[in-house]
């Protein structure tokens, strides 16, 4: 049993505690929350905030040894070029070394649970030992129907070893721009059928621009590639092409939406109630150097989520950094919401929210140091810095 406690405790469930006092089991299950008094002993205090582990909604750990290789404001279809080019620069053990690394990392700076893509098996048994919780959404893309039935196989493959291994996985769908309509509908029926997927969307412009009006880089790049099967376009934004066909039940995690109008955001949730709007901030600004329209999702009350992305277009795996991107551009945003879109929100879209995500008495959430916040402001710094106390 440990007795924690911070200048204050963000439980997530309820409001910030100032000095509180967090009662922790050896299983990791919160037993108590109260407030500090001056009989109290045996507890251990840190200077800053504390909250439940993070929740990095969106992460490819297989791409990790593609750090500093891509470069930076390349564009979407820029950044497709250079990464199907470097991919597989590295030999398989080290393609491993680094994603063993900075799963290390990340549990390191308080992640506890990813929803994680993987195009291949490289890092399940990774996933299997990790202290970190991973949700593995196995995906596949391709625009050449002659392709289709193998890539369907490969990606059951993939689904069935993670299953074998016992981790938590299930098949999912890439981006509009990226598949066939056979593998397209085929995915779609699969991950309708697991009851989850996820999805990047509206990464870019020009996949809007596309599908609407048949403009933009992706004609050049669908002709550039010589690619044989690329989607149609249909006159409506990009969002369309999955929500406009999917089942009302499926829990759907869309990542991304930099650009998202409030049209697509109108036309999704009257498709699907259970959505989540993942954000990837850093990445977003490494590729397109845009960021969502944060506002709006808020103003709508989106249940929003935070991601990581890959190494390929981040230069770290840290959710403390991606709220400090967010909150450098939209200052308005207080604490305790950016941090609920860090645990509670995406405990939820991956639905593991029985253990993650809160403070609430049971759960085993794990437990997270904030350190350098201006407690005056309720704000993250420059020099915020999350480490994982317990799990
Ligand atoms: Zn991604």
């Amino acid at each position: 049993m440990r007795k924690i406690s911070a200048d204050y405790i963000f439980p997530i469930h309820a409001k910030p505690i100032k000095n509180g006092v967090l009662t922790v089991g050896d299983d990791g299950k919160i037993v108590a929350l109260s407030t500090r008094s001056e009989t109290d002993n045996d507890i251990e205090l840190y200077s800053g905030i504390i909250c439940p582990g993070f929740v990095n909604a969106h992460c490819h750990l297989e791409l990790s040894h593609l750090k500093n290789l891509i470069p930076e404001h390349t564009g979407i279809t820029g950044f497709i070029r250079e990464l199907s080019k470097l991919r597989n620069i590295a030999d398989t053990q080290e393609q491993i070394q680094c994603a063993k690394f900075y799963d290390n990392q990340m549990y390191l700076q308080g992640i506890v649970a990813v929803g994680d893509i993987s195009n291949s098996n490289l890092t399940f048994e990774i996933k299997k030992q990790s202290r970190i919780f991973y949700h593995t959404f196995a995906e596949a893309f391709s625009c050449n129907e002659a392709e289709t039935k193998d890539i369907l196989k490969k990606n059951q493959d993939i689904v069935d070893c993670g299953r074998k291994l016992g981790i938590s996985i299930s098949p999912t769908l890439h981006a509009s721009y990226s598949m066939c309509d056979g593998l397209f509908s085929e995915m779609k029926l699969r991950s309708e059928r697991s009851g989850i997927l996820s999805y990047h969307n509206q990464e870019t412009q020009d996949e809007n621009e596309y599908f609407k009006n048949n403009s933009g880089r992706f004609s050049e790049f669908y002709d550039e590639f010589k690619i044989p099967d690329y989607p149609a376009p249909f006159g409506k934004t990009s969002i369309h092409r999955l929500l406009d066909s999917i089942d009302k039940n499926t829990k759907i995690m869309l990542v991304h939406n930099t650009f998202t109008s409030e049209d697509d955001f109108d036309f999704a949730v009257s498709a699907n109630a259970n959505i989540t709007w993942t954000l990837c901030p850093k990445s977003n600004l490494y590729i397109e150097n845009h960021l969502p329209p944060i506002e709006m999702f808020r103003r709508k009350n989106a249940r929003i989520a935070t991601g990581t992305d890959s190494l390929s277009s981040n230069a770290n795996l840290s959710i403390i950094e991606e709220l400090l991107a967010i909150s450098n551009s939209f200052g308005n945003i207080e604490l305790h919401e950016l941090l609920t879109w860090a645990t509670l929100n995406g405990a939820e879209a991956l639905g593991i929210e029985v253990k993650y995500g809160t403070f609430e008495l049971g759960k085993a959430p794990g437990i997270v140091l904030i350190d350098n916040v201006d407690t005056g402001k309720m704000m993250l710094t420059e020099k915020s810095t999350s480490q994982i106390l317990h799990n």
